[in-house]
């Protein structure tokens, strides 16, 4: 059964009329599932809000107590060049932690397999104590802790196909060998980080721009699949982002929504061999509605498969 979280207070996250992160994001993909028809066959679940507890087991307290300081009453605040907080960010934020957390619960309790979190804000360049790159926490590093901590995992893998790379999960988890960080970026790119590790729990495949799918399925085949099945995750954490399509005008990568597809399903393939199929997906970015949307649908029907 494929779960879905999400939660109204997700599209309460105003980001003001120019911002790329926009609620028109979720409403796209709300939209095409529906033409789909993947709408009925989702379990939907709504997102709770991350304790504190839980967001702790990545980020600083005093980040933590910082971020809810700053939620402001009305208008809005610049926590970084490009995040900016809106009366309705701090709900949104704890949802989207929560929803991770939640997915997480539902696999190891076998209600649900795999599960899609469609939440905003993002969260991979959010640091264990720096909000940056529309992120405030780090969603899937918050929902791996969990599969740590909370289910006794001692083995969990993230694969980021953001075209940005994922810098505060590699924050978050550099020194922990019991997380492969598995992630592919155009590079150079924001965040400018990911190309110089030399830890063995981190595979990063750096993308020079006008990359298409050929060579993105030939680079990650070599990189990242021979670690995966080295390293034999009991679970697959998917930082999924869809901004390395070729409509996205965030990027200069030229992915398509059958590349998405194929990762997916070879994703979906290594976690049958060694996960019992359990697979969170969180989205991170996606700025053209359009091809956001008919990319989560193929991710979608490739995890259903
Ligand atoms: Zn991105």
């Amino acid at each position: 059964m494929l779960g879905y979280i999400s939660h109204d207070d997700c599209m309460k996250h105003d980001t003001g009329p120019l911002h790329p992160e926009a609620p028109e994001r979720l409403d796209a993909i709300s939209n095409q599932l529906i033409m789909s028809g993947l709408d009925y066959v989702l379990m939907r679940h709504d997102a709770p809000k991350a304790t504190r507890e839980q967001i702790e087991r990545i980020h600083d307290p005093a980040y933590v107590d910082r971020i809810i300081a700053a939620a402001p009453e009305n208008g809005s605040v610049e926590i970084d060049g490009d995040t900016v907080m809106s009366p309705g960010t701090l709900n949104a934020a704890l949802r989207a932690a929560g929803a991770g957390v939640m997915a997480v619960d539902l696999i190891m309790s076998g209600k649900a397999n795999p599960v899609f979190c469609a939440v905003r804000p993002p969260g991979h360049h959010a640091e264990r104590a720096q909000a940056m790159g529309f992120c405030l926490f780090n969603n899937v590093a918050i929902a791996a802790a969990h599969a740590l901590e909370a289910h006794g995992l001692s083995r969990v893998a993230i694969v980021d196909f953001d075209v940005h790379h994922g810098n505060g999960t590699e924050d978050a988890f550099a020194d922990e060998p019991r997380v492969l960080f598995c992630s592919s970026f155009q590079h150079p790119f924001y965040p400018y980080s990911g190309h110089e590790a030399d830890t063995p729990n981190l595979v990063d495949v750096p993308l020079p721009a006008g990359t298409a799918g050929p060579a993105f399925r030939a680079a990650v085949s070599e990189h990242w699949f021979p670690a995966l099945e080295a390293f034999r995750p009991q679970m697959i954490l998917i930082s999924a982002g869809f901004d390395a399509h070729i409509m996205d005008d965030m990027s200069s990568l030229a992915l398509s929504e059958a590349d998405y597809g194929w990762i997916t399903s070879e994703l979906v393939a290594i976690a049958k061999r060694h996960a019992e199929g359990r697979i969170v997906s969180i989205l991170e970015g996606g700025y053209d509605p359009g091809s956001l949307a008919r990319s989560v649908v193929a991710h979608l029907k490739a995890l259903l498969d």
